[in-house]
């Protein structure tokens, strides 16, 4: 299966977002590695850039305008967008949104540029609360949305630290480059 981030970046946006793209690409090959991990699955992956029109009516602003570009590209793939406005709707606690092969988060813009730390602990732990659900879903776990909210509240109020990996993809809590959900209530 092939897993597709996409990130949308508005036009005159696209320079200064280019570092957070960077980093994208390189969050795509490690969650390559963490969905092996931690689902037994294997995926291949690609990222690209969307860039969205300045004042048209081409702007993509909402969920609807995503599923239809995922159908547009094949449903048979997974496509992950990285977007710049939340849902509409959802039932997911993060700013994110899944469907059949489809996910979304709403990446938050950092403050300053080239703080990775900012897109390790906002954006990139969202990503994987995302794709938890969703491949729990494909491997036909029941509770596919209440595990994965379980773990998220614990995040959020019961001060459960995010797993953290570095540029190799192994765990660590040094030179962390990347941050995901507590996966010990997920690993099979
Ligand atoms: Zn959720």
């Amino acid at each position: 299966m092939l897993l597709h981030f996409i990130f949308l970046v508005k036009e005159e946006e696209l320079e200064q977002r280019r570092w957070e793209f960077e980093y994208v690409q390189k969050m795509a090959l490690f969650y390559k590695t963490w969905i092996e991990k931690t689902f037994s699955k294997t995926v291949e992956v690609q990222a690209d850039e969307m860039i969205a029109k300045s004042g048209g009516r081409f702007r993509i602003v909402d969920t609807p305008a995503l599923l239809l570009d995922h159908e547009s590209r094949g449903t048979d793939i997974f496509h992950f967008y990285l977007t710049y406005f939340r849902p509409i709707w959802t039932d997911c606690t993060c700013e994110g949104y899944f469907a059949d092969n489809f996910g979304m988060v709403q990446w938050g813009k950092s403050p300053q540029k080239d703080d990775i730390d900012y897109l390790m602990e906002v954006n990139c732990p969202k990503v994987s609360h995302e794709l938890a659900h969703e491949f729990l879903r494909q491997t036909g776990y029941k509770n596919y949305k209440e595990l994965v909210h379980d773990i998220w509240d614990k995040h959020l109020f019961a001060s459960v630290p995010y797993e953290h990996y570095d540029s190799n993809f192994s765990q660590t809590e040094k030179d962390a480059l990347f941050a995901t959900i507590d996966t010990s209530s997920i690993r099979t």
